[in-house]
């Protein structure tokens, strides 16, 4: 299997909400959000620390016990493998979730038919993502994506990590509201976890507080 495997978790409750789960993370991103938590997932051309054969083992012997698979990153779509890895998952008879950030939305509109989840990270409009992945065209191919998958109907959780160097409460309501004008459902806004002392500003939850009783389809998970 063409994969660089960076790491495997065995069982996971959260990272597909509802789901028990083996969760595959593959290396490589082509953005560098500055509170991403996994820097060292970035870097395309690292070695792989977990071979695909163990993940293979892995699933064959939790197979009836786990639901699903979920590739994860760094950005699982920059991986060319990624297509048969989740077909050979599928037919061991797993359901197949993906995190992706949507930075490369041609490659995620054909994975799409593959997939029964996405968990999907819109970082706020396109206009904000230069400051925060560190890449001009990043806003772009995320919304793109975002009407990619809300196209094929695929279930998909939205996620927008709330970072108050980024962010404002008026701002995160207009982005709410034009979410849910294109379609999104199922809306996470997420605390963004800092090292104590990076901001003197307001905090992620003193953001979402402002916010107040949050629209039908829309949450907030602590950081
Ligand atoms: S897109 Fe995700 S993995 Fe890539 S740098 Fe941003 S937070 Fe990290």
């Amino acid at each position: 299997m063409n994969l660089t495997i960076a790491g495997l978790a065995r069982l996971s409750v959260c990272d597909w909400p509802g789901q028990l789960v083996a969760t595959v993370f593959l290396q490589g991103c082509p953005w560098r959000c500055r509170y991403c938590h996994n820097p060292a997932l970035m870097a395309f051309g690292a070695a792989g620390v977990v071979q695909w054969h163990e993940v293979w083992a892995h699933l064959l012997s939790r197979r009836g016990l786990l639901d699903a698979v979920v590739f994860s990153g760094g950005e699982p779509t920059a991986q060319d493998g990624l297509a048969a890895a989740a077909d050979r998952v599928r037919e061991l008879g797993y359901q197949v979730g993906l995190h992706t950030g949507g930075a490369y939305p041609k490659r995620l509109a054909s994975l799409l038919p593959r997939l029964d989840w996405v968990g999907l990270d819109i970082k706020g409009l396109p206009a904000e993502y230069p400051a925060i992945t560190g890449v001009v065209t990043a806003g772009d191919w995320a919304w793109a994506s975002l009407r990619s998958v809300l196209a094929a109907g695929v279930a998909c959780e939205v996620r927008t990590t709330v970072d108050p160097r980024f962010h404002t409460a008026a701002g995160l309501a207009g982005l709410i509201d034009i979410l849910q004008a294109e379609g999104v459902s199922q809306l996470v806004l997420q605390e963004v976890r800092l090292p104590s002392g990076t901001s003197a500003g307001p905090s992620a939850a003193q953001l979402l507080d402002e916010l107040g009783t949050l629209p039908a389809g829309v949450s907030r998970r602590a950081g």
